[in-house]
């Protein structure tokens, strides 16, 4: 059996952390770090995003400026709100909860968010020194993804690490950021030819496709470091990861459960990017 990577609990350790640094900014700056989140209409399942980060803002005390405008909001109307919270030395960070309105011009949208107050790492310029292995914000997701290896020891450095899946927002900042860590790295998509033989060559597997239970024992090596991103439902409308997580378990030598993994790791490290950019600030 392997060792469970547990989420929930570096997550807990970090929020703690969190608490801290968001009380000595108040200390040193006499005011709150604060973050904006901008959501444009009813979409359920942004609505319990939302909620969400709303409530792990408070729990380690960043404020929280929760804007919710109607499906029917003009690009005019999300720009202007964004200028303002652009402007505001009480926000530190914007978030635009996506996926925004087929009308709104998503990509003008988030042009309007500065990098220093991106703190999604979604824009060109953070991802620019992402790939130059620069200071920058990093995406959530994949930041997530590395502090749990940092935190359990494992080194990517001259390891053999494969990330399946190229999205913008995890699978390609996933790749630079091993790629920063010294790994030697490959990344898959679904054009990919011989998929089981690559997967099953990495000492780092890190899943993001959206497939649940894609990732079956024939496609890891034995003693590798599994990392599963995933976010499904099985036949049975459970909760599960891109990873068949009982087919794989003895074979990897660490593994991320589906709930309890990547998961909440993932608002954590957005707590984390905002307490930076406020500091930065
Ligand atoms: P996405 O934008 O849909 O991208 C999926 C990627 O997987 C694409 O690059 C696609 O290849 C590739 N892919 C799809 N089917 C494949 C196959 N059969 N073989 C090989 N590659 C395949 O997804 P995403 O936003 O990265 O999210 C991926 C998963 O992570 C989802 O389950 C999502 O819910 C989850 N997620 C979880 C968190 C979290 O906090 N835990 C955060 C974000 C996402 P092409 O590029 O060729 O189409």
């Amino acid at each position: 059996m392997s060792i469970l990577i547990d989420g929930k609990a570096l997550a807990a350790e970090m929020r703690a952390q969190l608490c801290e640094r968001v009380k000595n900014f108040k200390i040193e700056h006499g005011k709150e770090i604060g973050l904006a989140v901008v959501l444009v209409g009813e979409d359920p399942a942004s609505q319990v995003y939302v909620r969400n980060k709303i409530r792990a803002c408070e729990e380690v005390g960043i404020r929280s400026y929760a804007y919710r405008l109607p499906e029917s909001a003009t690009q005019e109307e999300v720009e202007m709100l964004i200028d303002e919270l652009v402007a505001s030395d009480h926000i530190h960070g914007i978030l635009v909860q996506l996926p925004l309105p087929k009308h709104l011009n998503e990509r003008k949208l988030l042009r309007r968010i500065p990098p220093a107050k991106d703190v999604d790492g979604f824009c060109a310029e953070n991802v620019g020194n992402l790939a130059m292995n620069r200071e920058t914000i990093v995406a959530c997701t994949p930041f997530g993804a590395m502090k749990m290896l940092e935190k359990y020891g494992i080194d990517p450095k001259g390891k053999r690490a494969v990330v399946l899946g190229r999205s913008n927002i995890v699978g390609k900042p996933m790749a630079m950021l091993l790629l920063n860590a010294d790994a030697t790295v490959t990344v898959c998509h679904s054009k990919t030819e011989n998929l089981k033989e690559i997967c099953a060559s990495a000492d780092i597997l890190v899943v993001a496709i959206g497939k649940a239970k894609f990732v079956t024992a024939d496609m890891v090596k034995d003693g590798a470091v599994v990392i599963d991103v995933g976010m499904d439902r099985d036949e049975n409308g459970k909760l599960c990861g891109d990873v068949d997580f009982e087919d794989v378990k003895d074979k990897a030598s660490y593994i991320t459960p589906v709930p309890g993994g990547v998961g909440p790791m993932t608002i954590t490290m957005l707590l984390y990017n905002t307490v930076q950019t406020a500091e930065r600030s």
